[in-house]
């Protein structure tokens, strides 16, 4: 959902500012209907007209980022960090389909399709993303177990997780791990490990969905080829 000035902005007819006097001047209508309300939202599949011709769509583009630590995954920050989106080339309004954290590397889509968006991020779509993570101290089995099963976090449990590949510095001081969650909480792998006594030393989303950093080096990018769109809509919907 996006308001309707702005879609009508990016449709490269007028500025937003413009756009928003056309809407009060009663020159658009929404599905057939003359809507004058700034606020109002639109999605992709509502048909918008300015003085009875309907506008263009902004071309949908859509990437991946192999994204570095150290850089914040919102569109702008006030204190003026490197944000994302100075390492992809576009003319368009492109954002980060969910957020990494600031010292978290790795996959991290970004797009202007808001409704993919939405269907990625909602918390009912079981899409798999996959963390590989170093963490402080002895990883048990048994803690390994709990964490899979589920913990108490925000007062509701987390989804079953899938926890491979544990491996341990020689003096087992550190332990790695791959872990693969279906939700996106705020913070869930560090939270989950640090509820079992570890905390969070690196983590790197190495997956999400069916998109990997394949052929990526930290800080480039690639397009997400129509295939894995269709993928990425197939898993999040199953
Ligand atoms: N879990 C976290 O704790 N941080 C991230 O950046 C992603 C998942």
């Amino acid at each position: 959902m996006e308001r309707l000035q702005k879609v009508i902005a990016h449709s490269g007819l007028t500025s937003r500012r413009k756009a928003e006097d056309m809407i009060t001047a009663g020159r658009v209508t929404v599905n057939g209907e003359t809507v004058t309300e700034l606020g109002t939202k639109v999605t992709s599949s509502d048909v918008v007209m300015v003085d009875g011709k309907p506008i263009k769509k902004e071309e949908n583009v859509y990437y991946v980022l192999y994204k570095p630590r150290n850089v914040i995954s919102t569109t702008d920050d006030e204190l003026d960090r490197e944000t994302v989106l100075n390492y992809i080339q576009t003319e368009k309004r492109i954002y980060p389909v969910g957020r990494l954290d600031f010292d978290t590397s790795g996959v991290l889509l970004l797009t202007n399709d808001g409704d993919l968006t939405n269907l990625l991020i909602h918390p009912s779509h079981d899409l798999e993303k996959e963390y590989e993570v170093t963490v402080k101290g002895f990883l048990r089995k048994e803690e390994s177990r709990t964490l899979c099963r589920g913990i108490e976090l925000d007062g509701t449990k987390t989804k079953k997780a899938k926890i491979k590949d544990v491996t341990y510095n020689t003096n087992k001081e550190i332990s790695h791990c791959t872990i693969i969650i279906t939700e996106g909480r705020n913070h869930q792998v560090k939270r989950m490990f640090e509820s079992v006594g570890h905390p969070v030393l690196s983590l790197k989303r190495v997956r999400f969905g069916p998109i990997t950093l394949k052929h990526l080096r930290v800080g480039e990018y690639r397009r997400i080829t129509p295939h894995e769109i269709k993928q990425l809509r197939h898993q999040a919907k199953h």
